[in-house]
């Protein structure tokens, strides 16, 4: 069949693709530890919950503004402002059907064909997509494991142009687990200064970082507000995947534009999710802060559990819910590898390379999972790791 340019080259999420394999042993009766998946096990917080049925009884079934509804926006404001230290105005927020249109509406809107954009290898998938969808050119950053997967700043040095329309950053990162400091993002914003780009920085992890460490916003640096979008959502800090909400900040003239596009592709954002979204924002944080700490005791428990097997060398991930160890030693490819312990292990994980070819020699564990799982899930890759020494 025929397609246009803009469609060509979409490919599936990787995760979606183990999972479907992984399924299909389960159907033949293998018992299989799901690793791969990257969302919360944990189910959505029970006020959270309670307003978003609440706000079906109460008739919160029509349609609303493309931006979405005005108390949820208010509440954004003030709380994404507050968390990142900078005034935001409600005319600067945008809600949408979770955090990837607010990847993809802000990129369509900004990059023209043939216009550059940078963006982290490894790095979420929808990167490479929505620059791809828009005409623009990808150019990947590479990250690199010794500067705690950091953009290496030397090759962003080298990439970084004139025709450089848009800096795509992730921090805290899927799939490293990377947190970008200060210092990284300065030097970016220089650069923005120097050649004029726009930021689109995806912190949709960034609630969930541990050891206390600070996660900054590039947005809060002198002169970026003008030039960034912050993307964000509910999905992970408040175990809302399925309920798909998410928003993002940015300059007015901008908000109006991916507020069109949204009005002209999904009308809006589902009133009562938008409800539910309200009560995640203004009611209790505690339960975001005791899984964020349960999430740090599984992923202490894993990576310690991970540096244990020969070959394998697993730095400790500064946020989001994702080990990503350095499997090198093992002389095959990461597909090989995530393909062997699916067969001989029953442990689904993905291949580093489903998020780019800077994946190449590490694997993706998801530690959103039963402690139980994470036991026994490495238990059982060590045995099978163990065969191939
Ligand atoms: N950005 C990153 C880095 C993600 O990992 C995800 C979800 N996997 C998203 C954005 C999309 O979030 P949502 O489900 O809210 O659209």
């Amino acid at each position: 069949m025929e397609f246009a340019d803009c469609v060509r080259n979409l490919k599936p999420e990787g995760a979606y693709h183990m999972l479907a394999r992984a399924q299909a042993l389960e159907a033949q009766g293998r018992d299989i530890i799901h690793l791969e998946i990257g969302q919360p096990d944990v189910p959505t917080f029970e006020n959270i919950a309670q307003a978003g049925s609440q706000a079906i009884k109460d008739g919160h079934t029509t349609y609303n503004p493309p931006a979405g509804i005005l108390p949820l926006r208010q509440a954004i404001a003030e709380d994404a402002g507050r968390r990142r230290g900078v005034e935001i105005d409600l005319s600067e927020v945008v809600v949408g059907p979770g955090a990837k249109p607010i990847l993809f509406f802000p990129t369509l809107a900004l990059v023209r064909s043939g216009d550059e954009v940078l963006y982290p290898d490894p790095g979420f998938p929808t990167y490479a997509a929505v620059i791809d969808v828009a005409g623009g050119i990808p150019v990947p950053v590479p990250l690199r494991e010794e500067t705690g997967f950091a953009f290496d700043l030397d090759a962003f040095d080298r990439l970084v142009n004139a025709r450089t329309r848009m800096v795509i950053l992730n921090s805290p990162s899927n799939p490293t687990g990377g947190v970008l400091s200060w210092a990284v993002l300065e030097h970016i914003a220089a650069a923005a200064h120097t050649y004029g780009f726009w930021v689109l920085s995806d912190e949709i992890y960034a609630r969930l970082a541990f050891d206390g460490v600070p996660v900054p916003s590039i947005a809060a640096l002198p002169g970026m507000r003008e030039r960034t979008i912050i993307c964000d959502g509910f999905s992970k800090t408040y175990a809302m995947t399925g309920w798909r909400l998410g928003y993002g900040i940015m300059p007015e003239a901008l908000a109006e534009r991916v507020s069109l596009l949204l009005t002209h592709s999904v009308g809006c954002t589902a009133t009562f999710t938008q409800y539910a979204g309200i009560e995640a924002l203004t009611g209790p944080q505690a339960p975001v802060e005791a899984v964020v700490a349960e999430y740090q005791r599984r992923r202490d428990v894993l990576v310690a559990a991970l540096n244990a097997i020969p070959g394998v060398r697993c730095r400790m991930p500064r946020g989001a819910f994702y080990a990503f160890p350095n499997v090198t030693a093992f002389g095959r490819s990461s597909d090989w590898l995530a393909d062997y312990l699916l067969d001989e292990a029953g442990v689904a994980v993905l291949p580093g390379t489903s998020f780019g070819p800077g994946g190449e020699g590490y694997l993706r564990l998801c530690f959103a999972n039963s402690m139980e799982n994470i036991k026994t899930g490495v238990q059982r890759i060590a045995e099978a790791l163990g065969k191939l020494n």
